[in-house]
């Protein structure tokens, strides 16, 4: 029941989704029942007072604009996907990301969106039809089983990775944790997350064998370093043997990574608190592509 309590703590966030609908022409209809304000950071982003309740509007209901928050919409634009480009999203449902990119694209280049779990592909399907996107598409598969060497991704220039987290960035979660029940099950809690931090170390390297790979993003709605910084760490010597290093992206976003190695300034954290979810994101790039993160 917890995880129907609306989050009234921070603004409501919408993305438009500019497949559909330009940012001023959402922003001059929305104004006509709410204050809206531009984001500062991302241009398809729009601000209206906190709780207000979007579910009816016209524009949510025929896809023009999606209620995602700050941080969950910065993943798909560190990754920056030009239009005409092959991406795959490795973890897609229910497609937010994959929508988003589809955007950033202009619906142009390709999209794989790549989803283990059988039950929730209908959701993605839903989304991307919601979207209008037509360079989508749909994979019911484990990534893992994804052949980098077969050719047919040989041209694959960008992977969002966005696995399978606790969740303990969102409202629901950090809510949940307030259940005095909660402080009992904390073994249980660390064995979890060991598991997820195995699973996301993964597939992290897995991405990294795609050949004609310049970028991948990697991002969690957690908040844990286990599942963070961790998962970066470790994976960041077999990522510099490939070519990769970590890039900055937002450099003007003052909340970093937690500085538990070299490069750690890198990462994007978010605040709960402050931003309304914690969040992390991590950009590799591939050396001979872009700058790196001293840059
Ligand atoms: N990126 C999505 C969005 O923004 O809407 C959210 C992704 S959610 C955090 C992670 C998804 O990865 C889940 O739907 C889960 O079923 C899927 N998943 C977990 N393990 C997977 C695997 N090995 N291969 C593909 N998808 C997987």
């Amino acid at each position: 029941a917890l995880h129907e309590i609306p989050d009234v703590s921070v603004p409501r966030y919408v993305r438009v989704n500019t497949l559909k609908l330009d940012v001023d022409s959402a922003l001059l209809e929305l104004q006509k029942n709410y204050p809206v304000q531009k984001d500062n950071l991302l241009a398809e982003l729009l601000i209206l007072p906190k709780g207000t309740d979007l579910h009816d509007h016209p524009l949510v209901k025929n896809g023009s604009i999606f209620m995602q928050g700050k941080a969950s919409s910065m993943a798909a634009p560190a990754l920056s996907p030009q239009p005409g480009w092959e991406v795959i999203d490795a973890c897609a449902a229910p497609g937010n990301k994959t929508i988003h990119l589809a955007a950033l694209m202009k619906s142009r280049g390709k999209i794989v969106a790549c989803e283990l779990k059988k039950e929730r592909v209908k959701r993605l399907k839903d989304t991307i039809k919601l979207s209008g996107a037509s360079n989508i598409q749909v994979l019911n598969e484990d990534f893992l089983n994804i052949n980098p060497k077969d050719p047919s991704y040989s041209k694959v220039n960008a992977i969002l990775l966005d696995p399978s987290c606790s969740g303990s960035g969102t409202s629901a979660s950090r809510l949940d944790h307030l259940l005095p029940s909660k402080t009992a099950g904390q073994d249980t809690d660390m064995e979890r997350l060991s598991k997820l931090a195995t699973f996301q170390r993964k597939a992290l390297q897995h991405a990294l064998l795609f050949p004609g790979l310049e970028r991948i993003v990697y991002s969690t709605c957690s908040i844990n370093q286990i599942e963070n910084e961790d998962v970066i760490k470790s994976v960041l010597p077999i990522a510099e043997s490939y070519g990769f290093q970590l890039a900055k992206p937002f450099p003007e976003w003052q909340c970093r990574g937690l500085p538990v190695f070299e490069g750690s300034e890198c990462l994007i954290r978010t605040d709960p608190a402050e931003h309304g979810e914690g969040f992390f994101i991590a950009l590799f790039v591939r050396k001979d592509a872009s700058s790196d993160c001293s840059n």
